[in-house]
């Protein structure tokens, strides 16, 4: 079957010219074959998928990308969920399993239609089967789901016959809809008689009678998460859950999210850092194809065969490779090769820095030309405090002791932009003249997959989007040190792992440095070169190590969050031992938290 598909974000039919190039170029249309039809009420033209001959020479004249053809097998025809329209839009073929009892975890491109398989479950899209003109009746929805366990599903959504409850992705715009003080708004949705309980699971206390808006991401995460688990529903989705959330935050919520499934619950995750969601789900649920063109959500594996297969690349029952090379882990921390005084870019020494009752310290560090320094630790240890004083927007208490003022760039943790104009115009800022070079497109722009959304709005980007431009930005600044906070979040688990890569290379190409803020511990892994390890009480006290080698500074980080990482058999990829587990002890006594000297 042939899917033509015509983004509309894309698309921009007043700045193409006035007889539109793909519908001048169309070789059917040119023969009055209406292959591209463009009448006055539409807002874009839709290419007819039975008549289009798939040459693909629209593809190329359309000045701005806007045009996606692609052949699939035929057996997906009748697995169309919901087609976007009433143009050439997305296509979703099947949807996510849900189990009573179990945690579903969907993992995948962003793009891909994750977020349309949430609303297609929650009700807030009927589905229309891939029929843009008609739509179907409930009584068509249930039949298509026949012999699945969405078909029961389908039947208490007509019904109206079940509550569900949804964790959006983007908590930051919670204090837009949302105001008062956490407690009043939490025994207020408190429908389940847990609230203590979920206090104490998701370490609350301390911000109950904070305003909604004075609160940090992370602590907006829990509350939202909090919020949707005290509810009484049957399904409930979770679109990130671990965003903003430091590891041990990041298992405390899998563990409550668990317990809500064993009550009987149906859970739905989107989730991007694997470990967590290795550790959180029972199944998974992987979603492939192009993004913005069409997204087909694969069969219910086992979480561990699973989260196997994407990393592999290759999905076994359904025959299909979804990337060209499997994703490897290292089983022991890359050798760091010799540095030279030559080489110090920054060397400072102790820090001293109280906020309220807040005090932090840091033993002060040197990094040299090519090293990233990944800085680790629990949320509320001065992280964020560390990287202001370095960039001069804080003052120490103490005299600053530091070899030469450097400068340096910072992609701060919250990117929300009050920017008015296009990526282009954005980017350019920073790189300047080298923008035009073509070493610049493809170092930065093809490189960190952007170069297709330059000429878009940058307050119209997805999450994703806008991580990977606000990285770009940071990165083609002239400085000496780049300071990344969080480069991960709202990135997938595959773009967490190419970004990561890139700027790896960036860094050591150029010969800069960089300290990187970062919770997946898969990305801390494949970034850093040493540690940074923050440790002390959230809110109280903060240290800072000076930078560490790999190995001993990821133990000294899991010792201090008590958690230790056994590896898969087949893959090497890391896996959160269960605590007190045989192994937990094993690793333990033996100092090996992370990396481990021999398969076990
Ligand atoms: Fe113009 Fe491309 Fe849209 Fe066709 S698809 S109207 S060529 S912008
Ligand atoms: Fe026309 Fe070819 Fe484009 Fe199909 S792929 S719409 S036949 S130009």
């Amino acid at each position: 079957m042939r899917v033509a598909v015509i983004n509309p974000d894309y698309c921009k039919p007043k700045d193409c010219g006035i007889t539109k190039p793909c519908l001048r170029y169309c070789p059917l249309v040119r023969t009055h074959t209406e292959a591209i039809v463009f009448e006055k009420d539409m807002k874009y033209p839709r290419i007819v998928e039975s008549l289009c001959t798939g040459c693909g020479i629209c593809i190329k004249k359309c000045p701005f990308n806007a045009i996606s053809i692609v052949n699939l097998p035929e057996e997906l025809k009748t697995d169309a969920v919901h087609r976007y329209g009433p143009g050439s839009g997305f296509v979703l073929f099947r949807l996510p399993v849900i189990k009573q009892d179990k945690v579903v975890g969907l993992i995948g491109a962003n793009g891909s239609g994750k977020s349309t398989a949430i609303k297609i479950l929650a009700g807030e899209i009927k589905p229309n089967l891939g029929n843009v003109k008609v739509e179907p009746s409930w009584d068509e929805i249930i039949d298509f789901f026949k012999g699945s366990e969405l078909q029961g599903h389908f039947k208490k959504l007509s019904n109206k016959e079940l509550k569900i409850v949804f964790k959006p992705q983007y908590i930051t715009k919670l204090p837009q809809v949302a105001r008062g003080v956490v407690k009043d708004l939490l025994l207020k949705v408190d429908e389940r008689g847990i609230f203590d309980e979920i206090i104490d699971e998701l370490n609350l206390k301390s911000i109950l009678d904070r305003n909604i808006n004075q609160l940090s991401g992370g602590e907006l995460q829990r509350v939202a998460i909090s919020a949707a688990i005290l509810r009484d529903a049957d399904l409930y989705m979770f679109d990130e859950p671990s965003s903003f959330l430091d590891i041990n935050e990041r298992i405390s919520m899998a563990k409550s999210i668990q317990s809500l499934a064993k009550t009987g619950k149906t859970i739905l995750i989107v989730e991007h850092d694997l470990v967590v969601c290795d550790y959180l789900s029972d199944y998974i649920s992987i979603i492939y194809g192009v993004p913005a063109v069409y997204g087909i959500v694969s069969h219910l594996h086992g979480v561990s065969n699973g989260i196997n297969q994407y990393l592999d690349g290759f999905i076994r029952d359904e025959n299909v490779r979804i990337r060209d090379e499997p994703i490897l882990f290292k089983m022991n921390p890359t050798a760091l090769e010799g540095r030279s005084s030559d080489d110090i870019i920054l060397s400072f020494g102790r820090i001293e820095k109280q906020l309220g009752n807040f005090k932090f310290q840091s033993d002060g560090g040197t990094i040299h030309k090519g090293e990233i320094i990944g800085i680790v630790g629990r949320n509320g240890l001065g992280k964020s405090t560390m990287i202001k004083i370095l960039s001069g927007e804080l003052n120490p208490d103490n005299e600053l002791l530091i070899n030469k003022k450097i400068k340096i760039a910072v992609k701060p943790q919250y990117i929300d932009p009050d920017y008015k104009g296009t990526v282009r115009e954005f980017i350019k800022e920073s790189a300047k003249k080298k923008f035009d070079t073509s070493f610049y497109k493809s170092d930065y722009l093809r490189a960190f997959d952007i170069e297709k959304i330059l000429d878009r709005e940058l307050n119209e980007l997805s999450g994703g989007e806008l991580q990977k431009v606000y990285i770009v930005k940071t990165l083609s600044e002239e400085v000496d040190l780049y300071l990344l906070d969080e480069p991960s979040a709202y990135l997938d688990s595959q773009a967490r792992l190419t970004i990561t890569k890139q700027i790896k290379r960036l860094i050591q190409n150029n010969k800069k440095c960089a300290m990187i803020v970062e919770h997946d511990i898969l990305c801390v892994d494949f970034l850093s070169d040493l540690l940074i390890v923050f440790s002390g009480t959230p809110g109280m006290n903060g240290h800072a190590s000076p930078p560490i080698d790999l190995k001993n500074g990821m133990n000294r980080f899991l010792k201090e969050v008590d958690i230790t990482f056994r590896r898969d058999q087949n893959t090497g990829r890391p896996r959160v031992n269960k605590k007190d587990s045989e192994m937990d002890k094993k690793q333990k006594a033996m100092n090996e938290y992370y990396y481990i000297s021999v398969h076990k």
